[in-house]
């Protein structure tokens, strides 16, 4: 346990940057990302290192790929990866991309992805008292509305940044079914 309002469950490497708070963080979205990255063993570590070392402006609090989970920015501090909701918001970067296909998200390999973070987000539904739902544009806008969002999402909506990751193709069904079994599994 590193302060109060912290778990330690996976392996951390620090980012660079992001935002350091001392009272406890509301958490209202848990925002989806693709890292734009390769389908790879190593790839979250990968990307926790370029967070760990990049000047640039970039941080995410969990890296997932399709065998492991590298945290990098702790879940009460403020990850900057999604502009217009960094300060309520988990950040949760996925190998692959936001041009995969349904299929490509589904492939062999993304499953095991999508497996690790339905766990993850699951963590963070029942830590943050967040529903297991995908918020509309609309609810996303509102700020009052707790849920599951895109960074496409938040793209279209702040109009801050123009990234449309995790993709149109991004199984969303699938996903929030299966952090529906590990809520079911965590509650349990
Ligand atoms: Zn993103």
């Amino acid at each position: 346990m590193d302060s109060l309002f912290e778990t330690a469950k996976w392996p951390f490497v620090p980012a660079k940057n992001f935002t350091k708070v001392a009272k406890k963080r509301g958490v209202r979205v848990i925002v989806m990302h693709s890292m734009e990255a390769p389908e790879k063993g190593d790839t979250a570590e990968k990307i926790a290192e370029y967070f760990h070392t990049t000047i640039k402006q970039a941080s995410a609090h969990i890296c997932v790929d399709n065998n492991s989970i590298v945290q990098c920015v702790w879940d009460n501090d403020i990850a900057w990866a999604a502009p217009g909701a960094n300060s309520d918001g988990i950040q949760i970067e996925m190998a692959g991309y936001a041009k995969q296909t349904t299929a490509d998200w589904l492939d062999p390999y993304s499953v095991l992805v999508l497996e690790n973070a339905a766990n993850a987000v699951a963590q963070y539904c029942l830590k943050y008292d967040i529903p297991v739902i995908r918020l509309t544009d609309e609810e996303l806008g509102g700020r009052l509305a707790k849920g599951i969002v895109s960074h496409s999402q938040v793209s279209k909506v702040f109009k801050k940044s123009d990234h449309t990751d995790p993709g149109a193709g991004f199984p969303w069904d699938y996903f929030l079914s299966r952090v529906n079994v590990y809520v079911a599994k965590l509650s349990g």
